[in-house]
Order: structure tokens, then sequence, then C-alpha cells
């Protein structure tokens, strides 16, 4: 019930109740990210405040809210006595919360043990949205989204390797074998006109690769003063056009193979809203953005877009 600057959360949890146990985000390096760049320490909130606010929201707000978001950025980094003391509290003082969740970096699943992620599903955490943005590597390293992991030896693994898109798949295998549910989030536009197709193409890999439950396509806004925003006013980066973006998304649809993953492109940023399960409705899909392609379908005017 106390929080500490902005806070953010995934639009499927506007009805969630959100607990703020971490502030800011433990790597805030990401190349087009403002999101805790006033928060420039993370920290951790104690436990005994974590607490407090979960008695107060239980006492204040009884049963009307049925899912917990836990903020901020990468609150899956925490420790195991941190997460824990508030899943136990969740279980104790809200018992009808059916849904726990927090967003994840690909290093903090991959910082947990497979038995860390399975103790904390026992104990009632149940999705994590991860968003790795783009499944092109080298996207992936401009948009700075997460460090270069280390080999069995420590020594930094070679440049050579995929290792951004490598760790995307591993943590989410990772999370999935411990009975995780997935949201994996998908940034039309983070390649620039420059890696348009490279980004779209190996988008709809990586998603096949993780397999996620949900997926979301966003669409990229440059916000001044971040690191991608100085890099455009170099002439470095430019966002694809319309027509681009609307490209990027329809072989994202088209060439993504999950299993069975609820998708969603209603952000406020999105020019095209869709909705749907994949591969159930991907024909349906593609004909839809076809249509806005063909400009026969309107797309939402670009005052009404948001963040
Ligand atoms: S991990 Fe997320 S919150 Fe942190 S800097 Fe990257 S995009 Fe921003």
């Amino acid at each position: 019930m106390r929080y500490q600057g902005k806070i953010y959360r995934p639009p499927s949890e506007a009805r969630s109740y959100i607990l703020q146990a971490t502030v800011g985000c433990s790597w805030n390096n990401c190349t087009y990210c403002d999101m805790y760049r006033d928060k420039p320490r993370f920290s951790l909130r104690t436990i005994q405040d974590c607490l407090e606010d979960l008695s107060m929201a239980a006492e204040q707000l009884g049963p009307r809210f049925e899912k917990v978001f836990i903020a901020d950025g990468d609150a899956l980094c925490m420790p195991m006595d941190h997460w824990e003391s508030i899943l136990g509290a969740i279980a104790e003082l809200m018992p009808w919360v059916r849904q726990v969740s927090c967003y994840a970096m690909a290093r903090n699943v991959l910082d947990k043990s497979a038995e860390e992620l399975q103790q904390l599903r026992r104990l009632g955490l149940k999705l994590l949205y991860m968003g790795p943005e783009s499944g092109d590597e080298l996207t992936l390293r401009a948009l700075a989204k997460g460090p270069r992991p280390l080999d069995s030896q420590g020594r930094p693994v070679p440049r050579t390797q995929d290792y951004l898109v490598q760790s995307h798949i591993d943590a989410a295998h990772r999370a999935r074998a411990a009975g995780l549910a997935l949201s994996a989030i998908f940034l039309l536009g983070a390649g620039g006109t420059e890696r348009s197709i490279e980004h779209a193409e190996g988008s709809a890999a990586l998603i096949t690769g993780m397999d996620p439950d949900y997926l979301a396509a966003l669409t990229l806004t440059l916000i001044p003063g971040t690191p991608l925003d100085r890099t455009r006013e170099r002439r470095g980066f430019q966002l694809p056009d319309l027509y681009g973006l609307l490209r990027e998304l329809r072989i994202l649809v088209d060439e993504a193979r999950p299993t069975r993953a609820l998708f969603r492109t209603n952000h406020a940023s999105n020019y095209l809203p869709l909705a749907g399960s994949l591969p159930r409705d991907r024909a349906r899909i593609v004909a839809t953005i076809d249509a806005a392609l063909a400009g026969r379908i309107p797309l939402r005017p670009e005052a009404l877009r948001g963040l």
C-alpha cells in the first residue's frame, strides 16, 4: 500500500493488488527503457515492510482482487528468504488470491536453481512476465537485454555465440520445468529499419523456442533521454514506418510455432489491437494484418497511442 516512485505492471494486471517488494530494476541498462531511471539505485524493501503492506491490503481491500503482482522491474531477483516470507504471507492473509506474478529477466531465472524455482511455484508464484523484446541476437545486444553470461570456468562466453537468445530459451525451459507459466513480450520496431526482418524472424523463432503460454507484441516508443533515442539523434537508429511495423507483426504471427499461446496486441502502444490463440487463430490474425496492410482496416490514431 506504500509505493516509491512510478509503478509499472502489465496490462493484464490492471485489477491486481501490487506489492512493491523491490525498488527499481537490478539491471536498469536496457537502452530503450526509462521506467526506473528515477530509481537509479536498485534496492529490496525489507521483509517487514512487505508483510505490513500485505496486512494492510488484506484488511483494507479484502477479496476485491484475485491476483497479486510483485513489483518492480525484475522482482524475481529477490533472495529466497524474501520470496518465501512474501508468498507465505499472501497464502495466509489472502487465501482468495489465485495468481501471484512478477517481471523476470532471463538472468533472474537462470540465477535460481531448479529446486528454488520449484519451491517458489509450490509456495504460490504462478506466472513470470519476460520481455526478450527480440529474438535477433544483434538487436538484443543493441538493446542491452542482459549481461554476457559466464561459462562453467567463470569466463565470459565467446561473442560469437548467440548468448542472449540462448539465455531466454534456457530460462523459459527452466521456468516451465518448474511449473511456472510464462508470458513473453516482444517489441515491434526494436531492430530499427536496419534489422527489421531479422528482428521479426528471430522473434518468431525465439517464440517457438520459449513456447510461452501468453504472448504479447508491443510497439517500441523512443523515449527522450534514453540511450536508444540518443542513437536515433545521431542517425544510428530509425524506427520502421507503420507498414514496416505491420510487416514485422505479420512475420511474427505467421512464423512463430508455440504449442498454445494466448496472443494479444492490446497494449496502448500498438496500431492494430489483435487477440486470439496461436496456432488456432493464426490464419484469421494474419488475414486481419493483411487487411490492415492493404488499408482496409482502420488503425489506432497516433494521438490515442500511449506507452
Ligand atoms: S530489465 Fe526491464 S525494467 Fe530493467 S532496464 Fe530492462 S526493460 Fe527496463
